[in-house]
């Protein structure tokens, strides 16, 4: 599977320098962590633990974590050269994490919330019987206390060690949403790198508004197994953010430094606090390389197409 070149070793490397994945760019660390975790070169966008993610998004020390002791069971008994219960301690004891999610309340520029943030480096984000349920729970809580709720992906799909159970947590948490959706609350997803498998064909791609991180991964079958199923060459940019925003898939890209203020933006308008929000112009920060070039872009367009009919018209000095 294509995802798994994006395995922790490449997101965490420990020395000076960073090798981008995406353009081969040496990032001198540092710097490449002062972006956010974008290549300064190709705009190319890392994974991020949550608790980072967290750190990025919500209102200085606005977040409160939920439900952080509910752990895993292996029902199964499932044996995978190692046994589902021992890799569960294992990856607990690497990662700090409980599970592959971490959910709380927090603020967003002003605006309370309910947030769950996917960890990939908790079993590339497996969404098993935690997962489901704190999703669940999360949404529970947002729709008896009136709170809109941002959940950000990134998986690589149902745990394969809790079989049926894992399968059962995409009808769980699209359950959550609509009864979080009929009792008037606004929910968003933002896919992240990757977001694919039982994720995106459940919570991820459910939601009232679907945002996505530049040049995401997002699908459900990976785009080898789907080249060789259907026997034809795939498109360009295939399963990526910008596709499926064309597609009609997702309804915005936002970068990583524009995330905050855009959730904002988005949460203000969907509470009611502002009215007009959503749709003011997007910010524009200077270390997101592939929003200043789509910006300019755009700006060119513009400026193309407003100078046709200053020219016809009699309007020049
Ligand atoms: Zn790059």
């Amino acid at each position: 599977m294509a995802w798994t070149r994006f395995g922790k070793k490449k997101d965490m490397p420990g020395g000076l320098w960073i090798k981008c994945e995406s353009c081969g760019a040496m990032l001198f660390r540092k710097e490449f962590e002062q972006k956010k975790r974008v290549c300064g070169t190709c705009g190319y966008h890392f994974t991020l633990p949550a608790r980072e993610r967290i750190e990025m998004t919500a209102d200085a020390g606005s977040f409160e974590e939920l439900w952080p002791d509910l752990v895993a069971q292996d029902v199964l008994g499932f044996n995978d050269r190692v046994p589902y219960g021992e890799k569960l301690t294992q990856t607990k004891a690497k990662t700090g994490e409980a599970d592959a999610i971490v959910v709380g309340t927090a603020a967003v520029k002003g605006v309370p919330c309910a947030l769950g943030v996917m960890n990939f480096q908790f079993l590339g984000g497996s969404m098993g019987m935690v997962v489901g349920e704190k999703i669940a729970l999360l949404c529970e809580l947002a729709a008896k206390r009136r709170l809109p709720v941002v959940l950000f992906a990134c998986s690589g799909g149902a745990r394969m060690h809790e079989g049926a159970v894992s399968l059962m947590q995409m009808a769980k948490t699209c359950g959550a949403l609509q009864q979080l959706n009929r009792a008037g609350c606004v929910s968003i997803s933002v896919m992240t790198h990757p977001t694919t498998g039982g994720v995106t064909a459940s919570f991820a791609s459910v939601c009232d508004l679907l945002l996505a991180e530049p040049g995401a991964l997002i699908g459900f079958a990976g785009p080898r197994v789907i080249a060789t199923t259907i026997k034809k060459e795939l498109p360009k940019g295939f399963q990526r953010s910008e596709f499926l925003l064309e597609k009609g898939q997702i309804d915005r890209i936002v970068g990583r430094s524009a995330m905050r203020d855009e959730l904002g933006r988005l949460l203000a308008y969907a509470t009611g606090r502002d009215a007009v929000a959503a749709f003011k112009p997007l910010p524009v920060a200077a270390d997101d390389e592939a929003a200043v070039a789509a910006a300019a872009a755009a700006a060119a367009a513009a400026a193309a197409t407003a100078e046709k009919p200053r020219k016809k018209g009699k309007v020049k000095s």
